[in-house]
């Protein structure tokens, strides 16, 4: 261990160490194909605490610290970063239930969620809302029994499997931006919702489309927290989803490289094992110090959240920053298996896909950065959001 973990965090790590790599590892790229999310090991993952470590023990969850959270996602990802999008999801949508569902909704959603008995979606970008997504336009309309919600949510992971979703939708007036946002907990079977399906370059496990909502009926029970809340409360979850995706991403790019190195003794040319080569081993060192960096500031980021302190910047920062990171990282140590590495053989080349979608998914390194300069500067850096 490199930093400073209790020995109960410590054991978590060997417990799912040992989970990941036999029973995630193996099947990384094969699942691919199936381009689902095993109902199987979910509920496996759920039974041994693997789903929602930092959500509250009362409705299900492991009650763990955030830090705790990123050691799972870290042991995870290294061995299927799909199959750890189930931790991510978790952990920022389950702990948006859990803060403002009603006490029974939270109940029973958080807790089934942290079984591996369902997944829960979050809805939030729109066709003309990306970047911007205050500017939303999703309707909901106040209706006898609740709301009634129509428009378009688009590029959503697990769009075609998700039981649940969080929907942001416009409660309020247009021009009100964040003020008129509220958050709705849609079951994914109402009348009136349907799907389509993206064809992406990677993530094909998790999936990703649009949900388009008809005229759907959604109990007043269902509005989470506050009208006109919504969309602050999503944004605080992202300040942790943050560092978790930057966890998320590194992890495999970790795999690979230890696989370089491993390959570059064995490898030769010239006579000789290409870890001889300054100009082989000198990216693997680079990479070494970018993935060990990079990994501490997701770490700082959770610590921070732990202990009550501001992390906004942070967060931003492990979010521009870990997925490119680990992208150039994978790339290097799949050039550097030459023409194996371009194989479909060896899982370099769909590391490198499945990594890529996060330097987007959960906001762009552009808005990451304005982010950053808001923290230091306030709404000088960003005076139109
Ligand atoms: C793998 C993946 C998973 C995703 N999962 C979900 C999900 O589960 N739920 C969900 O709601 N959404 C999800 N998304 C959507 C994602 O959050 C958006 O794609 C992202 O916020 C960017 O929005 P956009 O694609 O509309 O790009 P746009 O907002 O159209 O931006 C296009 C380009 O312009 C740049 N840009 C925009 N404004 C500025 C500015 N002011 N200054 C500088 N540059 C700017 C952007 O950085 C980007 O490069 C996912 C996306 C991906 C790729």
């Amino acid at each position: 261990m490199d930093f400073d973990v209790t020995p109960e965090q410590e054991a978590i790590r060997e417990a799912t160490r040992r989970f990941a790599q036999e029973r995630l590892a193996p099947g990384y790229q094969a699942r691919e194909g199936e381009a689902r999310i095993d109902r199987d090991l979910l509920r496996e993952m759920g039974s041994l605490g693997l789903i929602g470590a930092d959500l509250p023990e009362a409705l299900g969850g492991g009650g763990e610290a955030s830090v705790t959270a990123g050691i799972v996602m870290e042991e995870v990802a290294r061995a299927d970063f799909n199959i750890a999008y189930v931790q991510l999801l978790a952990s920022l949508n389950g702990s948006i239930v859990a803060a403002h569902a009603s006490p029974s909704l939270a109940q029973d959603v958080v807790s089934r969620l942290c079984r591996g008995e369902i997944l829960l979606a979050l809805g939030l970008t729109e066709p003309g809302a990306g970047s911007d997504a205050a500017n939303l336009q999703l309707r909901a309309r106040p209706s006898s029994g609740g709301f009634v919600l129509d428009g378009e949510k688009t590029s959503i992971s697990l769009a075609e499997q998700a039981e649940e979703i969080i929907v942001l939708a416009r409660s309020g007036e247009p021009d009100a931006r964040a003020a008129g946002v509220s958050a709705f907990l849609v079951a994914m079977d109402s009348p009136g919702v349907t799907t389509s399906h993206f064809d992406d370059v990677g993530a094909k496990v998790v999936g990703r489309g649009s949900v388009f909502l008809d005229g759907v009926e959604v109990p007043a029970e269902r509005l989470l927290g506050k009208q006109g809340q919504g969309f602050r409360q999503v944004m605080h979850g992202f300040d942790f989803s943050r560092a978790l995706i930057g966890l998320q991403c590194l992890a495999p790019a970790r795999a690979s490289l230890d696989e370089t190195w491993s390959f570059v003794q064995e490898r030769q040319a010239f006579g000789l094992p290409i870890a001889k080569y300054q100009g082989v081993t000198e990216p693997l060192a680079e990479a070494e110090t970018l993935l060990e960096a990079a990994r501490l500031l997701c770490y700082e980021t959770l610590w921070l959240r732990d202990a009550g302190r501001r992390h906004t910047r942070q967060a931003a920062m492990c979010k521009w920053w870990a997925p490119k990171v680990a992208f150039d990282v994978i790339h290097d140590c799949l050039l550097i298996h030459g023409h194996q590495g371009y194989s479909s053989e060896l899982p370099h080349q769909q590391r490198l896909r499945d990594v890529l979608g996060l330097q987007i998914g959960d906001g762009t390194a552009q808005i990451q950065k304005m982010i950053i300069a808001r923290e230091r500067v306030g709404k000088l850096a960003v005076p139109y959001a």
